[in-house]
């Protein structure tokens, strides 16, 4: 049986020496990669492209400048003292140890309570269009969401890779936002949308087992975190900046009109410039989110984040 890992292997090897280590970038070496891979007709696995880009490089689909929270071992942000407050008489037996959330609470924020591993919230409605996850707010564990389809785009990943899928209204405002920008003349490539919990998982453990579980909160997405997980992100390109996931990619011609024309389709710039203290990320020009045309439209024409909208206002983990 043909053994990719080691074809590939050899002809980065010989790409490296050809071209020299530090003008190969991991990006590119990814895409090198999967060129190789999609000719040969094999999907590559998330591990296989961990080891081939390095372990610096990966994360960069998600998280690329960020300083990142730390291990969230403080108490959730919960006010315990709400407990004793809200009907003492009638409240049923409380575990004093585990935080306390009121009903009012849960229903304003979306959550079902807090994920006692890890402390974050859990939202519920991972389903909705409109949920939202970050470095506090996790979808539920397992959660994969029902609807996950192909959009008719270009794309950089290999036939059968998870991450050329989207959910279906997400799929199908994302072929409408690719024919717009190809009738303006641009070429607008999809890199990376969904990643399933499992995959999260195992490259926030790889991180953890590698470099320890500071290391991986600071450079990995939590399981559960990671906005592609819902299946509403996509992360675009453009040849002219090597398919790269990269700050660059703002100053084309495509990521203009992109941050210009996203919302007209439902989609935002999710880490927008200027917000990273809000949305716990760094400015992300190639992260695109699905949140329904109107909502899309709204928050472009105001300026605002997923958080700032739903005024979410808890200080993220650092
Ligand atoms: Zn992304």
């Amino acid at each position: 049986m043909f053994d990719l890992r080691n074809y590939t292997l050899l002809i980065l090897t010989l790409l490296i020496l050809a071209t020299g280590c530090n003008q190969l970038k991991g990006e590119e070496i990814l895409h090198t990669i999967d060129l190789l891979a999609e000719k040969e007709g094999i999907a590559l696995t998330e591990k296989d492209r961990i080891e081939f880009k390095g372990e610096e490089e990966i994360v960069d689909e998600e998280l690329p400048e960020v300083e990142e929270p730390e291990v969230v071992e403080e108490e959730p942000e919960v006010t315990p003292s709400q407990e004793p407050e809200k009907a003492p008489s009638q409240e049923p037996e409380i575990n004093e140890a585990e935080p306390v959330i009121s009903e009012e609470q849960k229903a304003a924020e979306n959550i079902t309570g807090i994920d006692k591993e890890t402390g974050l919230y859990i939202v519920s409605n991972p389903n909705s269009l409109q949920v939202y996850v970050n470095k506090n707010r996790r979808l539920p564990v397992g959660h994969s969401p029902s609807d996950l389809v192909e959009p008719n785009v270009t794309h950089t990943k290999p036939k059968g890779d998870e991450r050329r899928l989207l959910r279906a209204d997400a799929a199908s405002a994302l072929e409408d936002l690719f024919a717009a920008a190809s009738e303006e003349g641009l070429d607008i490539v999809a890199v990376s949308g969904y990643r399933s919990n499992a995959t999260q998982a195992s490259i926030y453990q790889g991180h953890v087992n590698r470099s320890g579980q500071d290391f991986a909160n600071r450079y990995s997405a939590r399981p559960g975190t990671s906005e592609h997980e819902s299946g509403l992100a996509m992360d675009v390109s453009a040849a002219v900046v090597g398919f790269g996931l990269e700050e660059a990619f703002k100053g084309t011609d495509e990521g203009t009109w992109i941050n210009n024309h996203a919302y007209r389709f439902g989609f935002i710039i999710r880490y927008p410039e200027g917000k990273e203290h809000i949305t716990g990320y760094g400015y992300e020009p190639w992260h695109l989110r699905y949140v329904g045309q109107e909502l899309a439209e709204h928050l472009y024409q105001n300026n605002l984040t997923l958080e700032e909208y739903f005024g979410y206002h808890y200080e993220l983990k650092e």
